[in-house]
């Protein structure tokens, strides 16, 4: 199942193992005594050919130190170019695919993977599973030199961030901008432009990131997904998002267009727009 040559990430459990120095690499070698349950393709990086395997059991392969095991978002933080970004994000959403799509979901037979493409097949009626991708929209909005950042139900104590929401089935990504915006802090908003796209593994979110302007209406959050949301400027910015966020991309945008510094500098990281 597996081939000399390629590195492979590898998933135990669900999680793709790695350290605070960054993300695990196996080779055939290094895997010989572990059971693998599934091996999928990424693609090629830097002219290498990455694959993910995930393994059988719970057992990680030998020499890993598990005790030095950490999360997607550490591992994340680690990362310092897009191609990276786009490596990490890919492995944990195809593993995430593997293990919640078993079976079929129109006569539940056990699906096999396809023999060339990244999909399962049924062998009963026939059904193609594609990796599942949840579209959704992320915004800053603007008033003057303020934008709005919003602490969610779900964030770390004192973090704001942009506003975001799935995408409902038959509803424009610019629809769904105004429509969240008003559900979740009460405020209309229009000149809405897009400016970049994310995918997002947690778990299979794709962020189409915009930033619109504020037309009217008082801020109110709804109580739930957002507790508390303001306008800052500048000078007065909350704890943002990590640097690797689309989020933080928007708010970075804003900063700059205002003319003014970038907070929190760090090593550069998504530099091709
Ligand atoms: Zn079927």
């Amino acid at each position: 199942m597996l081939d000399k040559g390629c590195i492979y990430l590898v998933a135990v459990n669900g999680y793709l193992l790695g350290y605070e120095t960054g993300v695990l690499e196996f080779t055939q070698e290094t895997l010989v005594d572990v059971e693998i349950e599934a091996s999928y393709r990424i693609g090629l990086i830097s002219n290498a050919d990455y694959r993910v395997v995930i393994v059988k059991g719970d057992e990680p392969p030998a020499g890993v130190e598990k005790d030095r095991l950490c999360g997607l978002r550490t591992i994340l933080s680690t990362i310092t170019n897009e191609q990276q970004y786009t490596l990490l994000a890919s492995a944990s959403q195809i593993v995430t695919w593997h293990l919640s799509f078993k079976f079929c979901p129109r006569c539940a037979t056990s699906l096999d993977a396809h023999s060339n493409e990244l999909a399962k097949i049924c062998g009963s009626c026939g059904h193609h599973q594609y990796p599942r991708i949840s579209p959704c929209i992320i915004v800053l909005v603007k008033k003057g030199d303020r934008c709005l950042l919003a602490h969610g139900s779900k964030f770390a104590p004192g973090r704001y961030s942009t506003l975001a929401g799935f995408i409902e089935a038959g509803e424009s990504a610019e629809n769904a901008v105004v429509r969240e915006v008003k559900e979740e802090v009460g405020i209309a908003v229009g000149n809405i432009q897009y400016c970049f796209s994310q995918s997002w593994p947690f778990p299979h979110s794709f962020m189409l990131g915009y930033m619109a302007d504020y037309v009217e209406g008082d801020i109110t959050p709804d109580g739930e997904e957002i507790l508390d949301a303001d306008w800052f400027s500048a000078d007065n910015l909350p704890t943002l998002p990590p640097k690797f966020t689309i989020a933080r991309r928007l708010i970075d945008r804003f900063l700059t267009e205002a003319g003014h510094d970038l907070v929190e500098q760090s090593s550069p990281f998504f530099t091709t727009e």
